[in-house]
């Protein structure tokens, strides 16, 4: 590396956000062995600390080795076996993602989509369900690539009447908002470290019922995956300890930390400053004249779609953004791409200060680029903060 400095990028974008320091020094630790009964200690104390962020009380609840999309493929993996029907909600990249999976695993695909930018309604669902009779369900509870949030409590009992699995990915909504795995009856939970966890990418959170392991005790097959067969990785993560693969060790100790972070602030407190920059950004946007993607009711705090005004240049305002303030914002994908920017208010990078910033900043920007933003976007987004202290 050259001694020049790195700039603090303030993370806004769709992920990874900031991490808290602590977490960072967590993971310049010296190193322990996979199996030093110091970190089988760690490994049992993150363990307890996920199954309280997720609500649980699943017995198979850890970290796979892999960034989120490796907790997805984990779920569906050791769920579906070849020939197993298995219903895909998509609407938007990361349902697409699941269904793809399921193909490669000779699962027999079914799919159900909605407009991506709304919810899925229940009807849809249990239509669905009683037409393809699933052996898993799977839904995005935070859809990142449009920010919508997908209500789960009345699809997870049209899941169970049916007898299927409900598969879940958090992997945006854990740590930023409500996720209640056992009281909604969540089967297969998947999440990752660097949304709302605020730790680095590169460990998936995962969560199995007491059902979905009686239903991966039963398959007739073997798992297609090696590497992520949960039949033998839980036994190292369980009272065996059998080594499986060698594990990432200064990951552990981060996401540890990062839990540690999480429960010391408290979950309720941790939602609740969420929801308040969520509110004050789409207040200040608003003046500004923007409008999101996402009917209210349906919109994730930590993740802000904002419909780009006709005639702005995407790419070069969040090039402004980068350079001029040192604030990353993600552009759309798929269908949205050049329609949408998505501003991320995840974890440590949800801040008043960092709305404040990001306003500041958009305004500037905006109106350099000629276009007519009328003033008084962070009045409002103060306006949010004064009222609610
Ligand atoms: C980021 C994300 C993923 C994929 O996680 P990676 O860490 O990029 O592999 C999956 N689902 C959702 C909803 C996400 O936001």
């Amino acid at each position: 590396m050259t001694d020049a400095v790195e700039p603090l990028r303030i993370l806004m974008g769709p992920g990874p956000s900031n991490c808290h320091p602590s977490v960072l020094q967590a993971m310049a630790r010296p190193l322990l062995g996979h199996l030093d009964p110091d970190f089988l200690a760690i490994m049992d104390e993150t363990q307890d600390l996920l199954r309280d962020v997720m609500k649980t009380a699943n017995r198979l609840t850890f970290p796979v080795s892999g960034t989120g999309s490796a907790g997805m493929e984990t779920c569906l993996c050791n769920l579906v076996e070849p020939g197993d029907p298995v219903l895909v909600c998509i609407n938007g990249v990361f349902g697409t993602r699941m269904a793809d999976i399921v193909e490669r695993l000779d699962g027999k695909l079914h799919t159900i989509e909605a407009e991506w930018g709304k919810p899925f309604e229940p009807e849809q669902v249990r239509e669905a369900v009683a037409r393809t009779a699933p052996r898993v369900v799977a839904i995005v509870h935070a859809e990142t690539s449009t920010g919508v949030l997908q209500p789960l409590q009345e699809i997870s009992r049209i899941v169970h009447e049916a007898d299927s699995l409900l598969l879940v990915d958090a992997v945006t909504s854990l740590g930023g908002c409500p996720v209640e795995t056992d009281r909604w009856a969540i089967d297969a939970l998947y999440s990752g470290t660097q949304k709302c966890l605020s730790c680095p990418p590169g460990l998936a959170p995962i969560s199995l019922s007491p059902r979905a392991l009686q239903t991966l005790e039963g398959r007739a097959t073997k798992v297609r995956s090696w590497y992520l067969d949960m039949d033998m990785v839980k036994n190292y993560w369980g009272s065996q300890r059998s080594y499986h693969h060698t594990a990432p060790i200064s990951m552990i100790y981060a996401l540890n930390q990062a839990l540690k972070v999480i429960v010391e602030e408290g979950l309720e407190r941790r939602f609740k400053r969420h929801r308040l920059n969520h509110t004050a950004l789409v207040a200040g946007l608003e003046a500004m004249g923007l409008s999101m993607l996402v009917d209210e009711e349906y919109r994730l705090p930590m993740l802000n779609a904002v419909c780009i005004p006709h005639g702005v240049d995407d790419a070069k305002v969040r090039r402004a953004l980068l350079t001029e303030d040192n604030i990353e914002i993600g552009g759309g994908l798929g269908p949205l791409a050049g329609r949408i920017w998505r501003i991320g208010l995840m974890g440590h990078s949800s801040t008043r200060e960092n709305v404040m910033l990001l306003l500041n900043g958009l305004e500037r920007i905006l109106k350099a680029e000629g276009a007519e933003i009328p003033t008084g976007g962070t009045e409002a987004a103060e306006e949010v903060y004064e009222d609610a202290s």
